[in-house]
């Protein structure tokens, strides 16, 4: 076990990234602290690194990392954590006492802080997290458990939030690691689903084909190409953030069929149909932003029991000594890069 003074730990500033020695933050009750066993870097870490707006009471420089899986060291008597048990993190602290957060929507709380970036995160070999935002995953590879909190829980929050009826019909738009990830667990949760993705690439085309997923290849007519293979879609979900998405989602939904909006994009959102097109057709148009515990708790128990399985989507290893290597990967996006995970 290392000794606090041991703690090696990234830290971010606009253009710079450094790892350095620092001590962990002393555990307040009801906290555990963690031995970091992966931490997977995804684009919002890229962001972090090229200088964004930071959130509203987080500020440079940061301690990134918001994909841990971890083992306890240290923990409350009654937390029902234990030395050496394995926990997954959810990556937003809410306040726990607001409505949303009493309504089980806490990725609302207006004053959540997130891991990695208002609070020192996972690129670090020690750190400490709320018991009540762990998650037991004693039975999982710890390098594919980091994928959970955020690409796995991500996909599933989108997917719940499409309302898909039972033996439903689902297209994905976008399909990299979290797209992927809805597909997937669509069909993990319902064998009946129909589901298809619209894809960029060929090479997307062919890793997702590969998995029995068919698939349309470039947006322009996607909607009009769904529709004549499939029929109508009962719910569209964009994480592609192309232009042209909404709107070709739109075309290829039902009668009140709903399009889910997954995307980070700071652009004006384009339609490009009437109000009257919407109006008579009673689309619905929603957002789907990060997750909760409980679809955090749902996607562990789906890999769990192993109807859903992450195989293939790790393509990166780092140790945490080599962490700047990890960032030029994944800035650099070979072919082939799905999730990249550093490891301590
Ligand atoms: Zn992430
Ligand atoms: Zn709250």
């Amino acid at each position: 076990m290392t000794t606090i003074g041991d703690n090696l730990r990234l830290t971010i500033s606009p253009g710079s990234l450094s790892l350095q020695r620092a001590e962990v933050a002393p555990r307040p009750e009801g906290w555990v602290r963690l031995k970091v066993l992966a931490c997977g870097i995804c684009g919002t870490d890229l962001h972090l690194l090229h200088g964004m707006k930071m959130p509203l009471g987080a500020e440079y420089p940061v301690h990134p990392g918001h994909e841990v899986s971890a083992e306890v060291i240290e923990a409350d008597v009654h937390s029902g954590f234990v030395p050496g048990s394995r926990v997954v993190l959810h990556p937003l602290l809410p306040c726990g006492g607001c409505d949303d957060c009493l309504s089980g929507r806490e990725n609302h709380c207006a004053s959540a802080e997130m891991l990695g970036v208002h609070r020192a995160g996972g690129l670090a070999r020690e750190m400490i997290w709320r018991a009540d935002r762990l998650v037991p995953a004693d039975a999982l590879d710890p390098d594919y458990a980091a994928l959970l909190p955020d690409a796995v829980a991500t996909a599933y929050h989108a997917l719940r939030r499409s309302n898909l009826p039972r033996g439903g019909k689902l297209t994905v738009i976008g399909s990299g690691g979290v797209g992927t990830n809805v597909l997937q667990i669509a069909r993990a949760i319902d064998p009946d689903v129909t589901i298809a993705a619209v894809v960029h690439s060929a090479g997307t085309a062919k890793r997702i084909e590969a998995l029995g997923i068919p698939v349309v290849q470039g947006l322009d007519g996607a909607g009009r190409a769904m529709r004549d293979r499939f029929g109508a879609m009962d719910a569209a979900i964009d994480f592609s953030g192309a232009e042209a998405a909404p709107s070709e989602a739109i075309r290829m939904l039902r009668k009140g069929g709903r399009l889910v909006l997954g995307s980070v994009r700071d652009e004006k959102v384009s339609l490009a149909t009437t109000w009257t097109g919407l109006m008579t057709r009673e689309i619905e148009i929603v957002g789907s932003y990060s997750s909760t515990i409980d679809d955090l708790r749902a996607v562990t128990e789906l890999v769990g029991s192993g109807r859903l399985s992450l195989a293939g989507l790790v393509s990166h290893r780092f140790a945490l000594e080599d962490v700047e290597e990890a960032f030029d990967v994944l800035e650099k996006r070979p072919a082939g890069m799905v999730r990249v995970v550093v490891t301590t």
